[in-house]
């Protein structure tokens, strides 16, 4: 699933790619990729309608319309642009869900094979990202604002993390990297956080998201993520735990474990992030393992 550094990857492409440009014609493909408003009215308000600004917030990507309303992506699991400059053969793609084409005949296309990225049209950006926590490149996220959001959160540290309403646009790897990099164990619970871990985490998921948009994102085994042009991010390769059961921490040599965490795969070091094997009890829910 795309996180903050692949979102981030994708908006510049596009920035660079369609900015500016007018909308000439739209075309839908599965009509339930909009979710709001319909699916008509989705298609029909897109041609003449020039962009003028692309950003990001958490995860999603956020077309600002020259008549002042957001056209918001979500990509979800599998959804991918693809840009085609002009001139560029139309090739068939399996899983198009939508196209755009613009007044200089290049072409933006939507890809989504598990059908569940979403397109948003509306008037306030705020109506679909209101509800996302601090942004973690923004000058707002402070450790002060990090305290103050974890205080009287009881849930462990990692799903609160990943659950988009604390800090916004981590997903698995950046928050198992991020947890890491701290040297946090992902089943603390968030509330029993120091001031010092609460920096220490502060500073790992700004660092971590920075190097990973640099290498412009991480293109995993399935290959779902892609940027606009068609290549693969290289920050996988950079990662320090997630993935990597089995394997020899980069820090300290001792094999990275993987445990279940509200049903998705931790990675961890048992040494830097002070985790207790599950034989000596403290979190005897927990499965350690492979
Ligand atoms: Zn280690």
């Amino acid at each position: 699933m795309p996180e903050l550094p692949e979102v981030e990857t994708i908006v510049r492409h596009l920035r660079r790619d369609i900015g500016g440009k007018r909308i000439a014609r739209s075309r839908l493909l599965w009509e339930r990729l909009v979710a709001a408003p319909t699916s008509d009215r989705f298609v029909r308000h897109l041609p003449g309608r020039r962009i003028v600004a692309i950003d990001r917030r958490g995860k999603y990507i956020l077309i600002h319309l020259d008549d002042g309303y957001y056209w918001i992506v979500h990509l979800r699991m599998t959804g991918r642009f693809r840009y085609l400059p002009p001139g560029t053969e139309d090739a068939e793609e399996r899983h198009l869900r939508f196209v755009a084409r613009f007044d200089d005949g290049s072409s933006l296309r939507f890809i989504n094979p598990r059908k569940f990225a979403r397109f948003y049209l509306v008037p306030r950006a705020e109506m679909i990202v209101g509800h996302l926590g601090l942004e973690p490149l923004s000058v707002d996220f402070t450790a002060e604002a990090l305290a103050e959001a974890l205080r009287h959160r009881r849930q462990a540290i990692k799903p609160l993390l990943m659950g988009q309403a604390v800090v916004a646009g981590l997903g698995n790897i950046y928050t198992c990297e991020a947890l890491w990099r701290a040297g946090i164990d992902p089943r603390a619970a968030a509330s029993t956080l120091t001031t010092e871990e609460i920096e220490a985490l502060r500073e790992a998921i700004v660092a971590v998201l920075v190097a990973a948009i640099r290498r412009g994102g991480s293109t995993l085994g399935d290959g779902q993520y892609l940027t606009p042009d068609g290549a693969r991010g290289e920050a996988q390769e950079a990662l320090g735990v997630y993935g990597k059961a089995g394997q020899s921490c980069p820090r300290c040599g001792t094999p990275i474990i993987r445990f279940v965490q509200s049903g998705r795969s931790t990675y961890a070091c048992p040494h830097c992030q002070g985790i207790v094997e599950a034989n000596e009890k403290p979190h005897p829910k927990v499965e350690l393992g492979r």
